[in-house]
């Protein structure tokens, strides 16, 4: 059996859950709010005692383990590679004892027998508690705004699409994300040319001058995130950006209250080809940037190298919701900090979206802990 967390209201027992318009956890029984960050000691304290306990028992010699407070790369690398997060756990549920299997990489559930808000110490305390996390903003209710925001000028949509469309089953999701701050050092080689012309005798000249520009640089790029879920299709993940940054606040399990999350599963080296990718596009941009006044910029030897890379491990909060019309379900997907809508289009036929069929990959890809959700 695994470790389990309930927060529970300190006047009434009841489990607390996170409230988006307050910013709180609040007391659905008694009505108590609480300030998130009034939840840390108790939390944290478990989460050692927790972390302590599985070392204990485990008789291993992990102790240097049960002192870090945070996730950290460097310490956490080995480990993973001897991780076992495929398959299934289970828990037992503190408040109605009924044993709750879970995907190993589940972070926060609701039982499905007494719907009590779950919170799986094993996923998300001491190495595994995430740097920080961006809390939900945008209600529900707000989402329906977003769709017709999301539809606006797109004028294939049925006549009645927007008074017969009627949204349903809203889930809150956590997705785990790795944050990289890079630093790039070296140069660029890039070609350009300018061109001048003129009339002599009977004859128009264009005269091209072609140059080569050498450019040295260094530069740092901060929080360029990747999904750090398996699971996630990244296309989707990708689609959802941009996330306000500034949002970022210390991570709190109090957050996952109410919601599903999991853990990562993937491993931040084997993203650095994307981070690469998306940090040449922007390097790009910049150094050509550098070249306006010559035309046909392009590059002839890229000799920036990566020299310095962190990672930071956060959770940012995303909706996935169906809507139906005209007896037809669409899947959709929405940024819960900014309220940016991804979904199908119920347009004529072959005009179907382009990332049409994705959310409902999703939905397959973690129906197993989605469905307990549905049930609670
Ligand atoms: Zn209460
Ligand atoms: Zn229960």
């Amino acid at each position: 059996m695994s470790e389990m967390f309930l927060h529970k209201c300190p006047n009434c027992n009841a489990t607390l859950e996170f409230n988006i318009e307050t910013g709180m956890v609040v007391c659905g029984y008694c009505g108590s709010r609480f300030n998130v960050n009034d939840l840390l000691t108790e939390a944290g304290q478990t989460a050692n005692n927790a972390a302590d306990a599985a070392n204990a028992s485990a008789g291993s010699g992990a102790a240097a383990e049960d002192k870090i407070k945070e996730f950290d790369w460097g310490k956490y690398k080995e480990r993973l590679t001897r991780e076992e997060l495929a398959g299934e756990r289970s828990y037992l549920c503190q408040t109605c004892g009924a044993e709750v299997i879970l995907g190993a990489t589940v972070a926060s559930a609701k039982c499905p027998y007494c719907d009590n808000n779950l919170i799986l110490l094993d996923n998300v305390t001491a190495s595994l508690r995430p740097n920080a996390i961006i809390p939900f903003k945008i209600l529900p209710g707000q989402l329906s705004t977003s769709v017709k925001k999301f539809y606006q000028n797109r004028k294939l949509l049925p006549f009645h699409f927007f008074d017969e469309n009627k949204m349903n089953a809203v889930r809150g999701l956590y997705v785990p994300f790795w944050l990289y701050n890079c630093h790039l050092n070296g140069g660029m080689t890039l070609k350009g040319s300018t061109a001048r012309s003129y009339i002599s005798g009977d004859y128009r000249i264009t005269e091209t001058t072609h140059y080569e520009l050498d450019r040295d640089a260094q530069m740092s790029f901060e929080r360029i995130p990747v999904d750090a879920s398996l699971k996630m299709p990244d296309e989707l993940m990708d689609s959802l950006e941009p996330f306000d940054y500034s949002d970022l606040t210390e991570f709190n399990s109090g957050y996952l209250t109410g919601f599903i999350s999991e853990r990562f599963d993937s491993d931040p080296d084997e993203n650095l080809p994307r981070v690469t990718e998306r940090v040449n596009n922007s390097l790009l941009e910049i150094m050509k940037g550098t070249c306006s006044q010559y035309s046909n910029v392009s590059v002839a030897d890229n000799r920036m190298q990566m020299d310095d890379s962190s990672v930071k491990y956060v959770m940012l909060p995303i909706y996935l919701f169906d809507c139906t019309y005209a007896g037809k379900t669409y899947h959709y997907a929405a940024n819960g900090q900014t309220g940016k809508v991804i979904g199908e289009l119920p347009v004529s036929k072959g005009k179907k979206w382009l990332y049409f069929g994705i959310p409902f990959l999703i939905l397959a890809a973690i129906a197993a802990f989605i469905l307990y959700w549905l049930m609670g």
